[in-house]
């Protein structure tokens, strides 16, 4: 992604520039053809109280987009308006209290490197210009989350404007009910978040990654050994699995074993490791890594550079979940034999969440997480390509728990991504603040008030994997 150029201003649909201001908003370099009627890049919250009462005086709706990393491309709806918050990205850190207030427009990046600075820390996303816009909404798996938590677990609040105009303050013991809708609910939240609140963590003294890499022939023997490790692996480790066509090393179909760890000293990072030291299955990599010292920001940098290119057409999907692994294995060489080409790939995460969380809308997470990401350039091959995550995602349906939404499809492939008991309550929530339904909901949720009805109509569709 660019970041943003200069003052924002109000773009109108048809006049010069106006497509590629809207399309400059998503990662995704996919084109739908969905154009809003507006395009209001805010610079301050003024701006986002003004484009909400023209949105509201045309009775149009809203969609909004802060880093534009939406695979599924949600805030690029036919007609409305389109509420950018790129350029609402300051920094201000108070090293002291430990805390920072951040706009949702900021890059993971950029706050990791400011944070540095003051030997502190926030789990921002692996990629480096993911934004805190929407990637906190949805719960935020951030670098270190399987040790400090999903990093909306380190929001302590934030400012918001809602769909009348009113600016608040939500937080435990302010606006409660929008504090917790706001840590889960994604893109499907029902008001336009101006800054987050957040809670520092130390900085960890010693960062670094070790990789394996085997070739595709070893992937039913690599996935039992992940399955029956995975429960054992420290919680500074984030053990993952990438199955791709061209692996590192190898340029030919593989998969990465890739482990980044978060420590405070080599000692404790090669210790944390040492399940990949004594794997009884290393002599089959092609080869190991060294333990290679090497920061959060350049994992992040690296992570683009292999796996997320940008200007590129992307279909992703994922699903949680908890199966036996020899029911997930035939799933997986799927996966591994219609891929497209690289750097198309799937990630297995080891995540083994904890017991409990606080009370949030965020309530759906298992043992593993595995997604999908197709990659293509040119638009001759999206029917060749656009329907590979989703299909790959619905053969494996029946061994999913639901979804997380930082890789949603929802709008192809409807799936549970919370409880359906707090799904009933964004609904009411969604209903009490948003009554007009001003804000799209998530895609694929059919809702009279897109249709221009006062009442959100409820709808299970999402409460089914
Ligand atoms: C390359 C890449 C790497 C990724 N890595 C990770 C990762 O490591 N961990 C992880 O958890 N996720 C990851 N994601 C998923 C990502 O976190 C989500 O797509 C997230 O929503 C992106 O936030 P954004 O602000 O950049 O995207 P946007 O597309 O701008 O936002 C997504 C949605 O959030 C809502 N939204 C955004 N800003 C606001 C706002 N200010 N107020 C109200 N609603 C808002 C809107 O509904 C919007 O459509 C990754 C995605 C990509 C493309």
């Amino acid at each position: 992604m660019k970041r943003p150029k200069g003052k924002g201003r109000i773009w109108k649909r048809g006049e010069p520039g106006f497509d590629a201001a809207v399309l400059g908003t998503s990662f995704n370099a996919r084109d739908k053809g969905h154009r809003p009627q507006m395009l209001v890049e805010a610079n301050n919250a003024a701006d986002v109280q003004m484009a909400l009462a023209t949105a509201r005086e045309n009775d149009w709706k809203v969609s909004i987009v802060s880093g534009g990393h939406s695979w599924a491309q949600n805030h690029l709806r036919e007609g409305g308006m389109l509420l950018s918050m790129a350029r609402i990205n300051q920094i201000e850190i108070d090293a002291e209290a430990r805390t920072a207030r951040v706009g949702p427009g900021c890059w993971g990046l950029d706050l990791d490197r400011a944070l540095k600075k003051h030997k502190l820390f926030f789990p921002i996303a692996h990629a480096p210009d993911v934004a805190l816009g929407g990637f906190l909404l949805q719960g935020g798996f951030g670098w270190g989350s399987r040790e400090l938590g999903l990093a909306t677990q380190s929001v302590i609040g934030m400012d918001l404007v809602l769909a009348d105009g009113r600016q608040i303050h939500a937080s435990e013991s302010e606006n409660a009910d929008i504090f917790w809708a706001a840590r889960g609910s994604g893109p499907g939240f029902f008001a336009v978040v101006l800054c987050y609140h957040l809670k520092l963590h130390p900085r960890h003294k010693h960062t670094a990654l070790k990789m394996q890499i085997f070739k595709r022939k070893h992937l039913d023997a690599l996935y039992r050994w992940a399955d029956e490790i995975g429960p054992e692996v420290p919680r500074s480790v984030e053990f993952q699995m990438v199955i791709t066509p061209k692996a590192g090393g190898i340029f030919g179909p593989g998969i990465e074993v890739v482990a980044p760890v978060l420590a405070n000293s080599r000692k404790e990072a090669k210790e944390a490791l040492r399940f990949l030291d004594e794997s009884p299955i290393r002599h089959l990599a092609s080869f190991t890594t060294p333990l290679i010292p090497i920061s959060t920001s350049l994992m992040s940098i690296g992570a683009n550079i292999t796996h997320f290119p940008p200007d590129v057409r992307w279909c992703a999907d994922n699903i949680w979940t908890e199966a036996p692994i020899d029911d997930l294995l035939p799933g997986l060489n799927n996966i591994a034999d219609t891929m497209p080409p690289a750097p198309s790939h799937s990630l297995w995460l080891n995540w083994q969440p904890p017991k409990e969380r606080p009370d949030m809308a965020f309530g759906l997470e298992s043992k593993h997480y595995l997604a999908v990401y197709g990659e293509w350039k040119n638009a001759e091959d999206d029917h060749k390509y656009e329907g590979w995550a989703t299909e790959c995602m619905e053969q494996m349906q029946q061994h999913a728990l639901g979804i997380q939404l930082a890789d949603e499809n929802l709008g192809n492939r409807p799936a549970r991504f919370t409880q359906d008991s707090k799904l009933q309550r964004l609904d009411a929530l969604r209903s009490k603040y948003d009554p007009d339904g001003l804000f799209h909901h998530w895609m694929g949720r059919h809702d009279k008030a897109s249709e221009n009805s006062s009442t959100p109509a409820p709808d299970t569709s999402l409460s089914h994997a």
